[in-house]
């Protein structure tokens, strides 16, 4: 069964942690691999074709995210986004607020990619607030408001979660922020990563200083992400080298990915309405057929302010890892917010702040579709599991025994 499902059905379910790059895009970065190789800062005519790439680039993501295309920056990934924008601008605020202590305000539920870089800050001495979620993992724009203090320099909260899917009030929070009196007014960061394929990147809507996207997760090419950085924001390089990316990202560019991200975050753009509508049917098949077909399971994250590609669960009395491996035995992609770290398994932070036992977090089981999910792949999905979960569930207490017998 397993050779058939190899050759003939593959359930790809994991399109949050990355996607397949589109024909199109593959297509549009052709060239700059091979004929179009030229550096652009070179001054021959190899290296401005390749200047006049990047720069087009720059002006059709602008366009899409509603800015000037020099408040766009290239940076490697989301992760090098994120902090650049946060270490950046803590580094430039720092430097015009000499000796004075400055506060951050973020939430419990963000990306390792900002919850980390907040963490390291805080040991450098900085004050750091973390906004908690209610039970469907939705930050409130009300503690938002009530965090901000008269030193806080820099909000980040991410646009949608990368676990649950659940959507924040990042309008709602820019709107607090606007309205808070001017010689307080901190500057806001979005880590929108996980959104592009499904929801507005429009900065302007949205009223962010900084927003992070990163190419792979529409679509486009691994190794490439955007800042958008607001005119007039402070911030500082966190790297040295060229003059590149106004000196915030120094290090000639990556002419290929940075195009390929251009017709990705087009064609995204362009098939955003219509594919939500499609993948969030999907998702609704499968959240009822999981619900229906598996005892104890349960949906985590919000019920309506979610992404329409994120189905997570929480299965309770199975181990998340246990079930990705004979998910993927049968040939379904899937995730779960555990991590086995050094063989210590680590529940969510995002569950466990969202009020779910350690316990219970352990059974997380996280699936995302994609513009390509078909009817056929959910189906088998929930053929499939139920089963799966029944026998891990009648192995649970037999480990249990031996672990107590050790
Ligand atoms: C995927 C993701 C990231 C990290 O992306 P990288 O490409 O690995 O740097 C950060 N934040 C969110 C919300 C994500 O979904």
């Amino acid at each position: 069964m397993k050779a058939y499902f190899a050759r003939n059905k593959l359930a790809y379910l994991d399109y949050a942690a990355t996607t397949p790059v589109r024909p199109e895009v593959v297509k549009a970065m052709g060239p700059y691999w091979t004929k179009e190789f030229g550096n652009p800062s070179s001054i021959h005519s190899w290296g401005k074709r390749a200047r006049i790439a990047v720069e087009e680039a720059r002006k059709r993501i602008a366009k899409i995210l509603n800015c000037k295309p020099e408040e766009i920056i290239f940076t490697g990934t989301n992760t090098l986004s994120t902090n650049l924008a946060i270490q950046g601008v803590v580094k430039s605020l720092q430097e015009k607020n000499k000796g004075k202590k400055l506060h951050l305000i973020t939430s419990q539920i963000e990306h390792h990619a900002v919850l980390d870089t907040f963490k390291a800050l805080e040991k450098e001495g900085f004050e750091v607030t973390y906004l908690p979620v209610d039970k469907e993992g939705l930050v409130d724009a009300k503690n938002a408001k009530e965090a901000i203090k008269e030193n806080t320099v820099l909000i980040s909260i991410m646009y949608a979660n990368n676990e649950v899917g659940t959507i924040q009030p990042v309008g709602e929070i820019a709107e607090t922020i606007r309205q808070t009196p001017s010689a307080k007014k901190p500057l806001f960061h979005t880590d929108a990563a996980a959104v592009v394929d499904y929801l507005d990147v429009d900065v302007k809507k949205l009223g962010v200083d900084l927003m992070t996207i990163g190419a792979h997760k529409f679509g486009g090419p691994k190794g490439i992400g955007v800042l958008y950085i607001k005119s007039g924001t402070p911030i500082s390089p966190l790297t040295y080298g060229g003059h590149h990316e106004r000196s915030l990202y120094p290090g000639t560019e990556a002419v290929s990915l940075l195009v390929g991200m251009a017709e990705a975050l087009e064609i995204a753009g362009e098939e955003r309405k219509q594919a939500g509508k499609k993948v969030a049917q999907l998702r609704d098949r499968l959240i009822k057929g999981v619900l229906t077909k598996i005892p104890d399971s349960q949906l985590t994250g919000h019920p309506t302010k979610r992404l329409p590609d994120f189905a997570s669960f929480i299965i309770k009395g199975v181990e998340g890892e246990a079930m990705l491996l004979h998910l993927d035995a049968a040939g379904i992609a899937a995730s779960s917010g555990s991590a086995c770290t050094s063989g210590i398994l680590e529940p969510s932070h995002v569950l466990i702040a969202m009020g779910i036992s350690p316990e219970l977090a352990h059974g997380s089981l996280r699936f995302s579709l994609g513009k390509d999910t078909s009817g056929k792949e959910i189906d088998y999905v929930i053929k499939v599991l139920p089963g799966i979960v029944k026998k891990l569930r009648k192995m649970a207490p037999k480990i249990k025994e031996t672990r107590d017998t050790i």
